[in-house]
């Protein structure tokens, strides 16, 4: 029971402290700072139909009639009305007092600012970028004007004009403050420029030296963002077209669908689409290049029609993050592992983009933070996609590698097949040719393997492939090289070889053969082999005129009986054999 003072006296505090908080003066006041916008102390009126001038946009705030603004940053959402701002500065010193007004929204197109004392227009600015850059009264890509606040007060009316967002992050700041801004600003966008432009050299580099697609389309998407940002953030009007009063407009939304479908465009490369989803890819193209997204936005564009070009930008990018995440969790689903990366980027910057529109269209509250939001999501989501690069990448040569081996490897006996001999050979011959060295070569074959088969099965047969591999690869010296020639047929490549030697080593090949037993189906078989063994001579042309003399020796053995070797050496007698052992 105790308890209950202490939760009503919670519940008073709970409920007092934000009408404590919102219990702020009327006016500012120049003798306090303001860090953050002053939304709170503003008041509001929305012009019907006709214009209205200051006066009497003046007689209504005197009267009460403007509504007061609730929140830091007053937003009116897309395409709406002109609005007019009203805010009365106190200067209690007995000095003048410079202050900054800045509208940190830069694509308002017009701006008019009014400073009345004693129901006068004393100064009146004009700004926004409907202007040319060059008129401005100062060069920021903000829209600012400073003025010498006098002793007393002033009322400062301004209307604002725009068929995009039109919000108002209004700041009133002295000479330090509005520098001290402009500087994190400044450090913030380098920052991100900076991080950007390395990621889309980098890229571009890559495509450079690697001529893959994707990464240029990368490089691209990257640049679109880049250029798109510095569109909506006022850079490129003051850095890059301030001459161009009529792009300046249309920037936005165009650049904003060139962001959307160069990352469809990227996608459909980094995923293969083209290949592997096919009728995915076909869709997706589709929209990212000839989409009713274009339609309208040409449309809007030769109708002049602002809103509906913003409105078509924003669906445009809505569908573009669900084609990046539909197309990414069909490759994935399709055993793609690299999609997932793409799928987790295109994630988070769906998010962090979501938020900025929403607080931008006025479905949430405006601040800095969710406003630069999706800063934060693109360059995450470029950090991202360059890791799913460098692992797409991994993954290509991996495969690659692997493609190699298998290509040059018998996948039955893991010997080398005819591709990787010749390769080998024709190193070895060229050497053995300059330097006048000796080179033999021996070719065997299994005598009757087809009974192997036959009696036994197809899997016994490849078992006694296997085992014979492993038996010549057990003999075989340093330097030779062995390989499948053939269904059961090998050849061994001898260099420093002479005739007399290379014999002796097919002789030895020829009884350890004979020796070798075979376990198949619980019985032990054994097989033999007949030889052709043939050396270069200063006649010998080529490897492949050695190795037909060799298949000559080989054939002349099965011809003489099998199961023996046979080289230059033999006469019809045969030079060795061994009794005989055929198929037990
Ligand atoms: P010869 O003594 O005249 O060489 O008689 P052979 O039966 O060994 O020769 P032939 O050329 O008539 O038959 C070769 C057999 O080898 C036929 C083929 O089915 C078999 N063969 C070829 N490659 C493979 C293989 O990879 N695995 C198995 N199990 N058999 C194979
Ligand atoms: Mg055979
Ligand atoms: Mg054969």
């Amino acid at each position: 029971m105790k308890k209950k003072p202490f939760i009503l006296s919670v519940l008073l505090l709970v409920t007092l402290l934000p009408s404590m908080a919102s219990a702020q003066a009327n006016f500012i006041d120049t003798a306090h700072a303001y860090s953050n916008p002053i939304g709170r102390y503003l008041f509001f009126y929305q012009e019907a139909d006709t214009r209205l001038n200051p006066l009497q946009v003046l007689e209504k705030f005197d009267h009460g009639e403007l509504t007061r603004v609730t929140n830091e940053v007053v937003n009116f959402g897309v395409g709406v009305k002109p609005v007019w701002i009203a805010f009365e500065v106190n200067n209690t010193s007995t000095s003048a007092a410079k202050r900054y007004l800045t509208i940190e929204a830069p694509w308002l197109d017009k701006i008019e600012t009014y400073l009345m004392a004693d129901q006068k227009v004393v100064q009146q600015f004009k700004l926004g970028d409907a202007y040319p850059f060059k008129a401005r009264p100062i060069d920021e890509r903000f829209l600012t004007v400073s003025y010498d606040f006098p002793s007393g007060k002033t009322t400062v009316l301004t209307r604002v004009e725009s068929p995009d967002p039109l919000i108002i992050p209004l700041y009133f700041t002295s000479d330090l403050e509005h520098y001290q801004r402009s500087i994190k600003n400044s450090y913030f966008y380098g920052l991100l420029y900076g991080a950007l432009l390395s990621l889309l050299a980098y890229n571009f580099f890559l495509y450079l030296s690697l001529k893959l697609k994707h990464y240029l389309f990368y490089s691209a998407h990257i640049a679109a963002f880049l250029m798109s940002n510095m569109a909506y953030t006022g850079h490129a009007y003051q850095l890059i077209w301030p001459e161009s009063l009529v792009w300046q407009q249309w920037s936005n939304p165009v650049l904003m669908v060139a962001f959307g479908s160069s990352g469809i465009l990227f996608a459909a490369q980094f995923l293969n689409s083209k290949q592997r989803l096919a009728r995915i890819h076909q869709a997706a193209i589709a929209i990212a290049i000839v989409s009713v997204f274009y339609v309208l936005l040409l449309l809007a564009i030769v109708t002049e029609h602002r809103v509906m070009a913003d409105l078509t930008a924003l669906a445009f990018i809505f569908c573009y993050a669900w084609i990046l995440i539909v197309m990414g969790i069909a490759s994935l689903r399709r055993g793609n592992g690299a999609a997932r990366y793409l799928i987790i980027a295109t994630v988070t910057a769906a998010i962090t983009a979501t938020v900025s529109v929403l607080a931008v269209w006025n479905k949430i509250a405006f601040t800095d933070f969710r406003f630069r939001l999706v800063e934060i999501g693109v360059v995450s989501d470029a950090v991202l996609l360059s890791l799913a690069l460098a692992y797409s990448f991994r993954v290509n040569q991996t495969e690659k590698t692997v493609a190699e081996t298998l290509a040059r490897v018998d996948p039955l006996t893991s010997l080398n097949n005819r591709r990787a001999f010749d390769e080998y050979a024709n190193v070895i011959w060229a050497n053995a040719t300059r330097k006048q060295l000796a080179l033999s070569v021996i070719m065997l074959d299994i005598d009757h393997f087809k009974l192997v088969n036959d009696r036994y099965g197809h899997a016994a047969g490849d078992q006694v492939l296997i085992k014979l591999a492993q038996l010549l690869k057990a003999e075989n010296r340093a330097g030779d090289i062995t390989a499948r020639w053939g269904g059961e047929e090998f050849i061994v490549l001898l260099p420093y070889t002479t005739e007399p030697d290379a014999i002796a080593i097919a002789e030895r090949l020829h009884r350890d053969v004979s020796a070798l037993p075979i376990n198949i189906l619980g019985t032990t078989i054994h097989i033999n082999c007949s030889f052709g063994v043939a050396t270069k001579t200063q006649q010998t042309t080529s490897t492949d005129e050695l190795i037909s003399q060799a298949d000559e020796y080989l054939y002349y053995a099965k011809q003489t009986g099998r199961n023996r070797v046979c080289s230059s050496q033999d006469n019809d007698q045969g030079h060795s054999s061994v009794p005989s052992g055929t198929v037990d």
